[in-house]
């Protein structure tokens, strides 16, 4: 805890959280927390960090900081059979988790994504996203100097540099801080630590360190990933970029990959799926998505008309096809609630109906 600065008395910071429910990215937690305070050695905490080389002997680690740092799992599972919510550590994400409610099997991914589907916004949100894969949420607050640089050590080693951002006075969260006379900037961000640099706006007024509150949210889990949801992620950051035509297309993968990996549990094979395919008025996207309604039952609440709509927008804008010129246009972020929805959904009929182990039988709908 040696440290040279800012050694200013704690005026009882209380950081945030206690409040109600979790809400997503602030994921409900007692707190186990790995974080090891600011006792690290500056050459441990900097260890890899990109500009370890450039910074100067003095920039230290942060002082004893009035708050403790939080650390938050973010790994709140929801059921897909009975919808019962709990934490659960990940030991993998395609490792069967046992809901403690109704006693049924599912992979952990399927009930990550089944808990947030009720947030999903929370995926793309410009400041402070939640990842698509189970993680740490960090936090705490420190004195910022005025014209400074200030070493903190998230505690955590995420998977790769987290989503930084500042909780504002006025109850928001921001990329930056403004307080009194100093701007307050995250320098630098790698895995494990955070450069936050300290500007003087009136060099002529005076300036004095000021409380900053921080924030760090990503994942940091060393784990093998479906193929689907790696290209989710990519979908999710391209979405929060504003790379629309770009996203849309990578989601449109999204859901290839996920019907795959659906049709893979369900035992159909590939060559079922060719062979159908083959068939008069069909193409393999058809008959997958055929067999999965043979197997699982027919979309429920109007997502086949969403998906239509969105393959119909994806072929307009990739190969200038209007098939109905009156068919709606996706933005990036409603492209995402679109897919994610079928994705939650796909994944909650696959349990539900594994758990009656009965044949939906299927609708005789027109695809
Ligand atoms: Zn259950």
């Amino acid at each position: 805890m040696s440290s040279s600065r800012g050694k200013r008395r704690s005026s009882s910071p209380k950081p945030r959280g206690g409040e109600g429910r979790p809400a997503p990215g602030k994921a409900a937690g007692r707190g186990d927390a790995p974080h090891p305070g600011t006792a690290a050695k500056r050459e441990d905490i900097l260890a890899g960090h990109p500009v370890a080389e450039a910074l100067p002997p003095e920039v230290l680690p942060a002082a004893a900081p009035p708050s403790v740092p939080l650390s938050l799992p973010i790994r709140t599972v929801r059921c897909p059979v009975c919808e019962y919510i709990f934490e659960q550590n990940c030991g993998g994400l395609e490792e069967e988790v046992v809901c403690p409610h109704c006693g049924c099997g599912f992979p952990y991914t399927d009930g990550y994504l089944n808990h947030y589907k009720a947030y999903i916004e929370a995926f793309i949100d410009p400041v402070h996203p939640i990842p698509l894969a189970p993680g740490y949420s960090t936090g705490g607050e420190v004195q910022m100097p005025p014209n400074d640089l200030l070493l903190v050590d998230f505690g955590v080693t995420y998977r790769r540099e987290p989503e930084v951002f500042f909780l504002l006075p006025d109850g928001n969260a921001g990329r930056e801080l403004l307080v009194r006379n100093l701007v307050v900037l995250p320098l630098s961000v790698s895995n494990r630590t955070l450069i936050l640099f300290s500007h003087v706006l009136d060099r002529k007024a005076s300036a004095r360190a000021v409380p900053v509150r921080w924030m760090a949210i990503g994942e940091t889990g060393e784990w093998e990933k479906p193929l689907w949801l790696n290209y989710l992620q990519n979908a999710a950051d391209l979405v929060r970029k504003g790379e629309d035509v770009a996203a849309l297309v990578m989601l449109m993968v999204v859901l290839d990959f996920f019907y795959d990996a659906m049709l893979e549990r369900l035992g159909i094979t590939y060559e079922t799926i060719r062979r159908r395919g083959r068939r008069p008025g069909m193409n393999e996207k058809r008959a997958k998505l055929k067999l999965l309604e043979e197997h699982l039952g027919a979309w429920p609440g109007g997502i086949d008309d969403l998906l239509r709509d969105l393959t119909d927008y994806r072929n307009r804008i990739v190969h200038r096809v209007v098939k109905r010129p009156d068919a709606p246009e996706f933005t990036g972020r409603r492209a995402f609630q679109v897919v994610m929805r079928a994705l939650t959904t796909l994944i909650s009929m696959y349990h539900q109906a594994r758990q009656g182990d009965v044949r939906v039988p299927s609708s005789t709908k027109r695809k």
